[in-house]
């Protein structure tokens, strides 16, 4: 049995169960009525023939309204059915206490459908005090016995509006949680993925710093002596070996990308300015930028406590991002605000946008929609790497063909940071 069928299975058991106790709350309360007219075959017959009555109103005709027109309307019905039936029970036996037993117990059962149980509630009981009171009953009854069912009603009412409200409180917890939950398999995904990027990073990175050491040095050696070089040399200098070069760059920026995003890299935290490193970041990320209009809002920020270096890589990122996705003439706009405790970065283009399959996949290290040799798919995953690492969040909104917008929320200062920035 599924958790939803169970639960489904358990409520419809509690509520036969209340209505079993419902009937025999007011079978009890008939059977004292009884007693009471015990030998009083007129009364008796009376009792019969509004119980006989009722049940049949109760079991089939109110059902019967539920099924047509809903549960307002068999409340309605069955409020008028226990009120005109208590008011002819009380003319014909005289207005008994048992009698008046049943008006506290039907006010157990208002179960605030559709808002009107109120009203409800005060019709029923004005109509049964002005009726007694017109057939000659003790006043005293009907003042107190409505007073006990008006307190029945408001317990009810409050006991329903508590278990609503708690309801309501479960259901948004659950939603908390499931979200929660697949933050942290998102979460569990990246680290296994920054792991294994890290050891990856790692075996690339010791051959490549000799590598880049050892064509750098012939590269140099080879252009001190160019004019001696043979013919097919001479294409090295110029060509062959700047290509190199270039390559073993761009393998090297790719493996600091990665042991960045796997475990971040050992700058210490620091108080720095913010817009520096905004200032910094359109500055590097400048060459990328150069067919769009950029625009700039960067406001009064207090002190700002984390990896400044990362912070400006993140920003670089988005800026690249942005400015490649972005036709001539676009618009790229970045901003920083504070906003309490923390600090609020925005880098909205008005680009091509994405698909929300793109966006679901924006995080995931190596993803990329871009043609080969453009994009490594890294870019955000160090993004989000080094902001969640400074206690951060990254969010996204994007329209295919109207742009996207990054907004980067980082704390001021990363709770575990304080004691390093305060020297202690
Ligand atoms: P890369 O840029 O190397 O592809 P990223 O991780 O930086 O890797 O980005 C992953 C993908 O997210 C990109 O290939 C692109 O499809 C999409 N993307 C990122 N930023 C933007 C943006 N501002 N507008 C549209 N698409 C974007």
């Amino acid at each position: 049995m599924s958790p939803s069928s169970e639960v489904d299975a358990s409520t419809e058991h509690l509520r036969r169960e209340l209505n079993d106790i419902r009937k025999v709350g007011g079978f009890i309360i008939l059977a004292v009525l009884f007693w009471e007219f015990r030998g009083q075959w007129q009364m008796v017959r009376l009792l019969v023939a509004t119980a006989v009555v009722l049940g049949f109103i109760h079991g089939v005709f109110i059902e019967w309204v539920w099924r047509r027109r809903g549960a307002v309307w068999a409340e309605w019905m069955r409020m008028t059915a226990n009120a005109v039936t208590f008011a002819v029970l009380g003319w014909g036996t005289k207005w008994p206490v048992a009698l008046w037993l049943y008006l506290p117990f039907n006010m157990l059962w208002f179960d605030g459908v559709g808002g009107w149980e109120r009203l409800r509630a005060i019709a029923y009981l004005v109509f049964v005090d002005v009726v007694a009171l017109l057939g000659g009953c003790d006043p005293f009854l009907p003042l107190s016995f409505t007073a006990l069912a008006a307190i029945a009603f408001l317990v009810a009412d409050k006991r329903t509006n508590l278990h609503r409200t708690m309801m309501r409180q479960v259901l948004q917890q659950r939603e908390q949680l499931q979200k929660a939950h697949e933050r942290a398999l998102e979460q569990e995904k990246l680290s296994s993925l920054g792991m294994m990027a890290a050891g990856v990073a790692h075996e690339i990175n010791n051959p490549m710093s000799f590598v880049t050491s050892n064509v750098s040095s012939l590269y140099k050696e080879l252009q001190r002596h160019q004019q001696g070089l043979p013919e097919p040399l001479q294409e090295y200098v110029t060509e062959v070996l700047p290509e190199t070069l270039d390559g073993i760059r761009r393998v090297n920026g790719i493996v600091s990308d990665l042991r960045r995003f796997s475990r971040g890299d050992a700058e210490i935290p620091t108080e720095y300015d913010l817009n520096d490193e905004a200032r910094a970041a359109l500055r590097i990320a400048h060459g990328q930028l150069g067919h769009c209009k950029v625009e700039t809002d960067l406001g009064e920020l207090g002190r700002v406590v984390g990896r400044s270096r990362q912070i400006a890589q993140v920003l670089v990122n988005l800026l690249v991002n942005a400015g490649q996705a972005t036709a001539p003439g676009g618009k790229v706009h970045l901003s920083t605000r504070q906003e309490g405790e923390w600090v609020r970065m925005e880098v909205r283009d008005t680009g091509s946008g994405m698909s929300p399959e793109v966006q679901s996949r924006l995080f995931q290290p190596f993803f990329t929609t871009k043609p080969m040799g453009m994009g490594t798919g890294l870019g955000l995953a160090v993004v989000h790497g080094i902001v969640t690492a400074h206690g951060g969040q990254v969010m996204v909104s994007s329209q295919p063909g109207e742009g996207t917008c990054f907004t980067v929320l980082l704390p001021r200062e990363p709770p575990t940071e304080k004691a390093v920035s305060s020297g202690h």
